[in-house]
């Protein structure tokens, strides 16, 4: 890197993140590797460039390229998802929502979310996002018979409630999501529907999870995780939400956008049609399934049962360690999964009694069944004697010599 010389300390602290990233197993489930075409497109010169506005409704000259890659990006959004428009501005999947509760809504409208502590995320109405303070949230459980949504439940919950938008859409939850189910219950007790796809996007968009676009009025998602695109937030709706979409996003809430991810948007949604993406998201599904089942036959108790989509949780609680003690343990080996609340946790969120475990980022180095195996002995083995430091050092190493056989990042950088 031509840094080198220029900023010893950023690029020594850079380096050390690359390394780590190519020599760990990343199985937090919200993160992936991008590949060099992002990374270029990401950080090329249109960072320099203001554009607030949309194409051709631009508030600065020169933005001639800028419309053209905007509308790629808006057209490729479209194409994959199948929508009627799409607003790819949103910094990030937490401004995509609030850009829809802005259009939406007035300030003390009620939403209905997914509990937090069952798998929801903290703008679908936690206490202390945006969503909670500035808007009456009420959530919905998962069930206690089976730890999956439970639809007459939600309906219940519904009619009880009255809210004005019901959100659909989690950070943990890795069981199918019924959205037509949804759409009933919304449409019975006048709600809007927001589907947040930003964990399952890429599911979506290849056919391996239902599709929301026919049923919510609003679809969220991040660019960044199973679409495995830029850090970034995207939003499709019908076309009669689009002018008031687009201008809660520009600009209600956001300033000029950042040209560069857009265009790194684009790069990804076109990467997203083709077959190997396909592939890719398929493989996906079947580590997750085969990794979950590899942790049952260990005897580890998996939420739900196991898995439909890109990751499974974990209940540690029969084996007496902690979400935070796991999640420290196998940092430590070179594994990196995140503590997380568990449906019905006596623990609180710091602690937890349980982890979370993804497989889009190993899935994206070419890992596979076998590679599953490995991982669940070695998680397995952590666990076991979580303490066991000369245990944790001997695992790394195993981890190190696993991720050079798949190597990601080293082919483009000295690590
Ligand atoms: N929605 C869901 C379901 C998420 O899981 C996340 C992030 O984890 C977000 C929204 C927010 O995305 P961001 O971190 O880009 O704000």
């Amino acid at each position: 890197m031509k840094m080198e010389g220029n900023d010893r300390e950023i690029f020594d602290l850079l380096k050390s993140e690359i390394d780590r990233e190519e020599h760990s197993l990343i199985l937090i489930a919200s993160e992936n590797y991008v590949d060099e075409d992002i990374l270029e497109v990401q950080g090329c010169v249109l960072t320099n460039k203001y554009a607030e506005g949309y194409p051709a409704k631009r508030y600065y000259s020169g933005c001639k390229y800028l419309d053209e890659i905007e509308s790629i990006a808006i057209e490729r959004a479209k194409t994959l998802f199948k929508a009627e428009h799409a607003n790819v501005q949103p910094h990030s999947g937490s401004s995509a929502n609030m850009a829809v509760f802005y259009a939406a809504l007035n300030v003390g409208d009620k939403i209905l979310g997914m509990n937090i502590a069952h798998g929801g995320h903290l703008t679908h109405g936690a206490r202390v996002s945006f969503s909670g303070k500035l808007y009456q949230a009420v959530g919905y459980p998962v069930s206690s018979k089976d730890e999956m949504l439970d639809y007459d439940e939600i309906r219940q919950i519904a009619i009880a409630e009255k809210p004005k938008i019901i959100v659909t859409g989690a950070s943990a939850y890795p069981r199918t999501i019924d959205f037509k189910r949804f759409r009933e219950i919304a449409d019975e007790v006048g709600a809007y529907l927001l589907a947040d796809i930003a964990h399952i996007a890429g599911l979506v968009a290849t056919g391996y999870h239902p599709d929301p676009i026919e049923y919510a009025h609003f679809v969220t998602t991040t660019t960044h995780k199973t679409l495995r695109g830029p850090r970034g937030g995207l939003i499709l709706c019908k076309k009669e939400w689009a002018k008031a979409i687009d201008s809660a996003v520009f600009p209600g809430i956001q300033g000029g956008p950042l040209m560069h991810v857009i265009a790194a948007k684009a790069v990804a949604l076109g990467k997203a049609m083709t077959p190997d993406f396909k592939e890719y998201q398929g493989q996906i599904i079947k580590n997750a399934r085969h990794l979950s089942d590899c942790m049952v036959k260990k005897g580890y108790r998996i939420v739900s049962g196991g898995t439909d989509n890109h990751l499974f949780l974990v209940d540690l609680s029969p084996k007496g360690i902690t979400g935070k003690e796991a999640q420290d343990a196998l940092e430590q080996s070179g594994i990196m999964v995140n503590k997380n609340l568990i449906p019905f946790d006596t623990k609180g969120p710091n602690v937890t009694s349980g982890i979370r475990v993804g497989t889009p980022a190993v899935t994206t180095r070419g890992m596979k069944e076998g590679e599953m195996e490995i991982i669940a002995d070695l998680i397995d083995a952590v666990l076991q004697r979580p303490t066991d430091e000369a245990l944790q050092a001997e695992t790394r190493g195993r981890v190190r010599a696993l991720c050079m056989k798949f190597p990601f990042y080293s082919r483009i950088y000295d690590v």
